[in-house]
């Protein structure tokens, strides 16, 4: 334990994991210090497809009694979402309440939450390094934002909320990572670059996507890459590009963005709003997420969901998680990574559970491509509530009735409903297994071992 460190937890990063860890914290009565290299007004701000789930914010509502997004930091509200193989207009189509949001103003309206709580900022100071003493992280140095000088500060713990950059995570010695689970960099198989752009349409026409996101799948892409159409409510459309980053050959995402632009919208005028890239971290997270005097959160933790991204509502779940987590370890004066276990056992009951199924997903839309994903959806091979089962991760349960009539119909592409069934077995091992994740680190290496015999995962 760090003698005298100035606060109980220093954040590093103030995106929606970061912040709503503090909030937690804070509520609880700790002294928070969160640090963001972005200066104090641009903070939340991100590019992003501004998708949000509601079951996220529902529970930022419940635990933390934080307000929905409304008014400016509401674009639109999402009722459905589409995933296509081929073609827009026959998509399969699966209920996803939630919200196109204004990343900035709905962040903004977060830190000022945290603030009015008692939250010390430190903006505009980029985090370099962590201070490691007693086989634990006990504080971070950072570059001071006038003078330009490396400081160093102490804490208790270090939460690494610094999104896909994941300063802290890249800092972690073999000495603290358990296992050697965490992984410092990411492959080329587990990252996307995307590249975005917020249309308006110039036309008196509103655009046809109202409440709606679509995944689209698309042959030119390769999968598990997509192109994806939001609404972001009256003529505004959030229209992004993405594929792994080992796809070295596919040239440019901001012109290939422009490309389908121009073919969705042919002979029409359309303003770019905002227009960006970024990096997603796309595979399930870690199966360690803790380590002496310190917590891995959202992105940084891997927690995106590896069939649609979503990354925004795992980001806010798993701060509320790792906020509680660390305030009962430091009511009972520890920070060792067993005193942090729950928090790994709470995120892989709920978040983790829905993403190794993603990835399971993922796996099936990669091996039939997007030819036969758009077959399937045309003979309603996977009915939309069957899909939106596993999105939501409840394996459908077939019976041999709808058995046999699937099979008549797909006739003679018989290979596909072996693929699928092979995946609904392995999604009902999912529950099972992540629901009986390891309640203490030392049965961890057993979990493992089964889970990568029944699912086939190699990481
Ligand atoms: C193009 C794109 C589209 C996306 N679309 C969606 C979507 O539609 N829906 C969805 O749910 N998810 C989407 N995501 C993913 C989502 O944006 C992230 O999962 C989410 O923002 C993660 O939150 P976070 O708090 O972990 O990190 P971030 O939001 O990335 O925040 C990290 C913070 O850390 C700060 N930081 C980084 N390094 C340092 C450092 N060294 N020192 C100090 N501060 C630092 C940054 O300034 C930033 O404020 C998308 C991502 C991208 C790139």
């Amino acid at each position: 334990m760090t003698v005298n460190p100035e606060y109980d937890v220093i954040i590093v990063g103030g995106g929606p994991s970061g912040i709503i860890c503090a909030i937690a914290l804070l509520k609880n009565g700790h002294k928070v210090a969160l640090i963001d290299k972005k200066e104090q007004s641009l903070i939340g701000d991100k590019t992003c497809g501004d998708a949000l789930d509601l079951e996220s914010v529902n529970v930022l509502k419940e635990k933390l009694q934080l307000e929905y997004p409304y008014g400016i930091e509401l674009s639109d509200d999402i009722h459905r979402m589409k995933i296509a193989g081929e073609s827009i207009y026959t998509a399969s189509t699966l209920t996803a309440p939630g919200f196109l949001v204004d990343r900035l103003e709905y962040g903004q309206r977060l830190l000022k939450n945290a603030l009015d709580l008692g939250l010390i900022l430190l903006s505009k100071s980029a985090v370099r390094d962590v201070i490691i003493e007693d086989n634990s992280v006990c504080g971070i140095i950072y570059i001071d934002k006038l003078s330009g000088k490396k400081i160093s500060l102490r804490s208790k713990f270090v939460v690494d909320a610094s999104g896909a950059y994941a300063v802290i995570r890249k800092l972690i010695p073999e000495s603290l990572n358990y296992l050697n689970l965490i992984d410092n960099e990411l492959s080329d198989e587990m990252v996307w670059p995307t590249y975005r752009e917020i249309i308006e349409l110039d036309s008196d026409q509103d655009h046809e996507f109202r409440n709606e996101i679509i995944l689209l799948y698309e042959r030119d892409i390769p999968i598990p890459g997509y192109f994806w159409i939001f609404s972001k409510g009256d003529r505004k459309l959030n229209i992004g590009v993405g594929w792994l980053k080992k796809e070295t050959d596919m040239g440019s995402l901001k012109q290939f963005l422009k490309k389908k632009i121009d073919f969705y919208y042919p002979n029409r005028n359309y303003k770019v709003l905002k227009s960006g890239g970024g990096q997603i971290p796309i595979r399930p997270p870690f199966d360690n997420l803790v380590f002496n005097g310190g917590i891995l959160v959202g992105d940084a933790a891997c927690l995106v969901h590896p069939t649609t991204a979503e990354g925004h509502g795992p980001a806010l779940e798993s701060g509320y998680i790792a906020g509680t987590t660390i305030s009962k370890a430091l009511k009972q004066n520890r920070s060792d990574f067993e005193s942090l276990w729950e928090y790994n056992v709470k995120v892989m009951n709920e978040i983790g559970i829905l993403h190794a199924k993603g990835y399971l997903i993922r796996k099936l839309i990669e091996n039939v491509g997007s030819k036969n994903l758009q077959f399937m959806i045309n003979r309603q091979l996977i009915k939309d509530e069957e899909f939106d089962a596993i999105i939501r991760g409840q394996p459908p349960l077939l019976g041999f009735k709808d058995k046999l009539k699937k099979l008549i119909k797909i006739m003679p592409r018989i290979h596909l409903i072996i693929q699928i069934y092979k995946i609904q077995i392995k999604l009902n091992h999912v529950n099972d297994l992540y629901l009986n994740y390891p309640e203490t680190p030392d049965q961890l290496p057993t979990w493992i071992e089964t889970r990568n015999r029944l699912l086939g995962f190699n990481f």
